[in-house]
């Protein structure tokens, strides 16, 4: 299977080549020693139970125990993940997931709770849920919080469902959002599933948000505004204060996309720059694990104005402790629905308490500003063999563009490739997309010096090389990968996602 097999094995000293569980396992073998039928008969993979008979083959691989324990651990080893090496993906906050959060999320007391329990039997676990209300809503300067939705763009969604609720009470529906160039895809996607129509705002100079363009744009038909802050080229909308009282003047509302808040939180409150409402996703800020690692979780932060729209349900107060008001008609307000099951990412409302409690007001505050640091020191020490995209300091986050390549027939892929047989995982790469072959890189606070000068070394040695014109190099990379280069466009756009036994493709031919 490997394109070049140099072991007679196929496996590369610990790097085992590892098939499908269907292709090293077989229908007759099973890991389960079932007990004899009450007739005394046995069950056979040979298709019976008790009286009765398989038809035909289930298709199903049969492995033992042993086999079974090798195949899942083999095929976790070829995960990458921030446990095993420097992750720095720009935007997405790839920061250690702290053990002791876990531990808290398994303590039988939350880990065994049932969402249909009694509310009187789980008063700790709304109180738990408050408590993370409170802390957001004290870190961003906002009246309100929807802790509902499953990640940062579910929490988009919610936030333009409260926009578009806030409008429609007043009878004024609006049909523009007004999007910057260099947003997340997600964002875009959020108003038009939404039901808006979105018009790209362009970026000036400076990666900022054009504000000349913005206004120009901007009119009594312009429902919202997105904007990421700081943005997706890691660095502050200085003009943001200046932004929100543009929107508001023409009655729409600020919508803040705050995928990024791990680099201005405990020193920038959401709600003193004008903003109406902003996710937060825990799964970067609040290090609870990404997506694929577990599920996300996106808050929404609401102003007073937004805040009756917030989907159910909602923990509130009562007099003989916390009820959940679940229904419209308890709450006064005119809530958008429910947007998730029962109430939302429960485990990732612990860890992320965990987090904020364990670091405390001051160690938020410490985070941020080492988040930024990071960043600023991987710029300081690159910018004279790469070429950083804009002038001045970066946020959590710098962004490095392709003309430091120009010439070289090295491309930011080929960069991306190569530095996968270094051990580390590259970059985000061609986004966002205001610059050409963009490589926004993302330390986060909690890598050591010594693990970023390790980096920083091996993008100076590679810089170097690409600018010596070593082609063949960067093309053949990545050497030392399961596999190598692989058309990930053929992979994304037909994914081979279903095994079939072998006769069955041939009786298909
Ligand atoms: C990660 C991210 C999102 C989306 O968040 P998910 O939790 O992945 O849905 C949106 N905007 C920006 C800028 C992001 O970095």
């Amino acid at each position: 299977m490997t394109e070049t097999r140099r072991t007679t094995s196929g496996h590369e000293g610990l790097a085992f080549e590892e098939p499908l569980s269907f292709e090293i396992g077989s229908p007759d073998k099973t890991a389960v020693d079932l007990p004899r039928l009450p007739d005394g008969t046995r069950q056979h993979a040979d298709g019976t139970l008790g009286g009765l008979r398989r038809q035909g083959p289930i298709g199903l691989t049969g492995l033992s125990e042993p086999e079974v324990v090798r195949h899942y651990l083999r095929l976790s080893q070829k995960n990458f993940s921030i446990d095993s090496g420097f992750y720095p993906l720009g935007s997405c906050t790839m920061k250690h997931n702290p053990r002791l959060n876990e531990k808290l999320a398994r303590m039988p007391g939350l880990g065994d709770l049932h969402p249909l329990q009694p509310v009187a039997t789980v008063q700790g676990a709304l109180e738990l849920m408050d408590l993370v209300a409170h802390w957001l809503k004290t870190l961003t300067g906002m009246p309100a919080v929807a802790l509902s939705p499953g990640a940062g763009a579910h929490g988009e969604l919610v936030g333009l469902m409260t926009i578009r609720g806030a409008l429609e009470a007043r009878g004024d529906a609006r049909r523009r959002i007004l999007v910057p160039e260099s947003a997340h895809g997600t964002n875009p996607a959020t108003a038009v599933a939404c039901g808006y129509t979105v018009e790209a705002i362009p970026a000036n100079a400076r990666g900022r948000v054009d504000l000349k363009a913005l206004k120009a744009a901007l009119s009594d038909d312009v429902a919202g505004v997105m904007v990421t802050n700081p943005n997706t080229c890691g660095l502050f909308e200085t003009d943001v204060m200046e932004i929100a009282a543009a929107v508001h003047a023409v009655g729409a509302f600020f919508y803040c996309d705050g995928a990024n808040f791990n680099s201005i939180v405990g020193r920038v409150r959401t709600g003193d720059l004008g903003i109406d409402c902003m996710h937060i996703n825990l799964h970067k800020t609040f290090s609870t694990p990404h997506g694929g690692g577990g599920p996300g979780s996106g808050p929404v932060v609401l102003s007073a104005a937004l805040a009756p729209f917030a989907p159910l349900p909602w923990v509130v107060h009562g007099p003989d402790g916390f009820v959940l008001a679940e229904h419209a008609d308890d709450t006064g307000g005119d809530p958008v629905g429910r947007v998730k099951g029962f109430h939302g990412q429960f485990g990732m409302f612990i860890r992320a308490l965990g987090y904020m409690m364990s670091m405390g007001a001051d160690g938020l505050h410490q985070a941020s500003a080492d988040a930024v640091l990071n960043a600023n020191y991987l710029l300081a020490r690159l910018k004279d063999v790469m070429s950083a995209s804009f002038d001045g300091p970066c946020m959590h986050e710098v962004l490095f563009d392709d003309r430091f390549l120009k010439n070289t027939g090295v491309s930011t892929l080929d960069f991306a490739k190569a530095l996968l047989d270094e051990g580390f995982h590259p970059m985000t790469v061609y986004f966002p997309l205001v610059v050409h072959g963009a490589m926004l890189i993302e330390p986060t606070e909690s890598e050591s010096k010594e693990t970023l000068d390790s980096f920083i070394a091996t993008m100076r040695a590679l810089a170097e090389r690409a600018g010596k014109g070593d082609v063949d190099f960067f093309h053949e990379a990545p050497r030392f990968t399961p596999r190598r280069r692989l058309d990930e466009t053929k992979a994304a756009r037909s994914p081979v996602l279903r095994w079939r036994p072998p006769a069955v493709d041939q009786a298909a031919e």
